[in-house]
């Protein structure tokens, strides 16, 4: 019996020694299997500068040229941005998919429009197979990966099976370098490379109207850096250089949001608190609650949820 006991034990601990290195996957497969894809909402009062454009997505003028397309009854209330130049047009985003999104895009504008996904989950990458101009970050790692111009996001950079969505192609018609300006006439927008959340993840910035389009790297919220490529290294890196880069008048206009009403926006004061969340975090100095993820307050707004085991490469 004892030694039943024994190799019993031993047996649990190898599985674990040998289910290490995938534990966020295991986290995520988990989550999947317990969890049911979540109902709808019920529509919330999104305020007097936010427009229903029918009974699921919502629309609100952030400038002239700027839009929020908003989806407050999915859970994850996600926040894509129609960002309009005089010669075309560039969708930051596209929800998950559940609604067309194109009908909300083609009311607001007559530009052609390019689909640019700010980071390859499936919230942000739903509608992009229904755009003709699709433009996606420049990473080797991306490329050399591409069949012709056909790219398919991997289950673990994709993640949809958490809700049932499929992984879906798409079809890349511009690779976009980082740091590269993307033009779209009379407005430019700098491509800027913000790994911390997932490799791949950027952010777009618009210098002269002060505006960065900050995907999943900052939102009010949990902030996720325990899904697998999460980094808390690369968060602290991008944070650094975000806050050398932008100047402190900044609107960040995010993807996320917890509560209505309208698009999810924050400052040049929440970069920092990040920032000095994740050497605190570093250095050992800041509290945390739970086991997986960690959960550390970051500020009012903002959490950040990482790994128990936390490297810092
Ligand atoms: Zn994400």
């Amino acid at each position: 019996m004892r030694r039943l006991a024994i190799a019993l034990g031993l047996g649990l601990l190898g599985a674990a020694i040998l289910a290490f290195p995938f534990r966020r996957h295991v986290f995520l497969q988990l989550y999947a299997g317990l969890t049911p894809p979540p109902a709808l909402l019920a529509p919330s009062d999104e305020g007097p500068a936010v427009r229903w454009f029918d009974d699921y997505y919502t629309v609100e003028r952030i400038d002239d040229a700027t839009w929020a397309i908003g989806e407050p009854r999915y859970l994850q209330q996600v926040f894509s941005y129609l960002i309009l130049g005089e010669a075309r047009a560039v969708l930051f985003d596209s929800g998950p998919g559940l609604r067309d999104i194109r009908p909300v895009v083609e009311a607001l504008t007559s530009l052609p429009v390019t689909a640019v996904p700010s980071h390859l989950h499936y919230d942000h990458v739903g509608n992009h197979a229904r755009f003709g101009s699709v433009a996606v970050i420049d990473l080797p790692h991306l490329r050399a990966r591409a069949r012709g111009d056909v790219l398919r996001p991997t289950r673990w950079e994709h993640l949809g099976f958490v809700e049932d969505v499929p992984v879906t192609d798409l079809r890349v018609s511009e690779w976009l370098a980082p740091g590269a300006p993307l033009e779209l006439g009379g407005r430019s927008l700098e491509v800027l490379h913000a790994p911390g959340h997932t490799p791949e993840s950027i952010a777009l910035l618009d210098g002269e109207r002060g505006q960065l389009f900050s995907g999943d790297f900052i939102y009010p919220g949990p902030l996720v850096a325990m899904v697998p490529g999460s980094s808390l290294g690369d968060y602290l890196r991008t944070a650094e250089g975000l806050v050398q880069k932008l100047p402190e008048t900044v609107a960040l206009l995010t993807a996320h949001r917890v509560e209505p009403p309208g698009a999810p926006r924050l400052a040049y004061d929440d970069l920092l608190d990040l920032r000095r969340a994740l050497v605190e975090i570093r250095e050992g100095r800041r509290e945390a609650s739970g086991a997986f993820p960690r959960v550390f307050r970051v500020n009012a707004r903002m959490e950040l949820w990482a790994d128990f085991w936390r490297s810092w490469d």
